[in-house]
């Protein structure tokens, strides 16, 4: 196949004998589980039903809704839901595969459940320094998503052909929403010789783009316009963007989860913006989402002051307090990252 090698043949050996030697999977995936997430999990777990075992994608709470068209979807477990029913299938997997996260943090309670597992560990993911302690690492941060990995892993064990075109779109679907739909981390030639390969499975990946980001509630676009125009501030000395909402104001435009998912990418349309921060409030805590361009490392940023990390250019983190201190927390520390800004956005 005309694609580079890049995951080890130790790592597709093990990983193929850890299938062989298993009958029962168990698939995780992050907290609010995003396009890659799902999609990797769901192209796993459709490969991992043709060669006939049981396997099971369990997240820790609900996916958005514009993910609900995957194939697959309404057999996914969410442990928030059914915390009693996941801990059985958990306790009786004997390989689970750690999809789209590096740090047991990320999956939450389910951390204790793996915790007692006796089971095989999998990870396949491209987050830096994954410390999960795992019988086989397939860390590969340089690429574009999980969902790629999943499709390099089926392809090197030599099984393109047991690819469905339902476990393709679901691949496709993380490898499109990773890269805001190829237009980020996304010069790879190999990409698109596996985009090449996903529509020979018969894919309809003009379909998929509209499946996700054509299918928003009025409520979304009238939220989108408060944000904007009501909740922007510019910093213009640091080439930087933040947007807020508050609990109060989600309700109130009717929130539901996926609602403010992408938001955090807009203020980057801006000419001369770099950097951009989306403080949402949840339940118990300030949720950030972080985006930049270049060189400028938001993970940095959300591991130094906000609990988080992630990547380079899209990280995320917490805060515990109000959105104004939030905010100010935001402000204040800034400065220190200025020296990571373009030498033309310094004024
Ligand atoms: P998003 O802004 O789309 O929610 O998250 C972007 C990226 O930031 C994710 O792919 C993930 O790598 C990282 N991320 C988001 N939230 C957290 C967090 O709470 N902790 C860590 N370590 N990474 C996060
Ligand atoms: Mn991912």
């Amino acid at each position: 196949m005309m694609m580079s090698k890049i995951i080890s043949e130790e790592l597709i050996e093990a990983t193929r004998k850890l299938i062989e030697e298993s009958n029962k999977f168990v698939i995780l995936t992050h907290i609010s589980p995003d396009g890659d997430a799902i999609g990797s999990s769901l192209g796993l777990y459709h490969f991992l039903g043709t060669i006939e075992n049981e396997a099971t994608v369990i997240v820790p709470n609900a996916f958005p809704d514009f993910l609900d068209w995957m194939k697959g979807t309404k057999e996914i477990l969410n442990y928030e839901k059914y915390p009693d029913f996941a801990a059985q299938v958990i306790a009786e997997a004997d390989l689970i595969f750690f999809l789209d996260f590096n740090t047991l943090k990320r999956i939450g309670p389910i951390a204790q459940l793996v915790k007692k597992s006796k089971a095989k560990r999998v990870l396949i993911d491209h987050h830096l320094n994954p410390d999960i302690p795992c019988d086989v690492q397939i860390s590969y941060p340089n690429l574009s998503s999980t969902s790629e990995l999943v499709f390099r892993l089926i392809c090197r064990m030599g099984s393109f052909d047991l690819i469905s075109k339902h476990s393709a779109a679901c691949i496709y679907t993380g490898m499109m929403t990773d890269t805001g739909a190829f237009t980020y981390n996304s010069n790879d030639p190999d990409i698109y010789f596996i985009i090449s390969q996903l529509l020979k499975k018969g894919i309809d990946k003009d379909q998929i783009y509209r499946n996700v980001y054509n299918n928003y509630s009025e409520c979304r676009i009238r939220l989108m316009g408060h944000v904007f125009k009501d909740n922007m501030h510019i910093y213009n000395k640091y080439a930087t963007i933040s947007i807020h909402l508050s609990k109060k104001e989600l309700e109130k435009y009717d929130y539901k989860i996926g609602d403010t998912e992408g938001l955090v990418n807009i203020p980057l349309t801006i000419e001369g913006i770099v950097v951009s921060v989306f403080f949402k409030e949840e339940a118990e805590k300030i949720k950030l989402s972080f985006r930049s361009i270049g060189n400028f490392p938001v993970n940095k940023i959300a591991a130094e002051h906000f609990n988080g990390g992630g990547h380079l250019n899209a990280a995320g983190g917490e805060f515990y307090g109000s959105l104004q201190n939030a905010i100010k927390t935001f402000e204040q520390v800034l400065p220190e990252y200025e020296k990571f800004l373009p030498k033309k956005n310094k004024s």
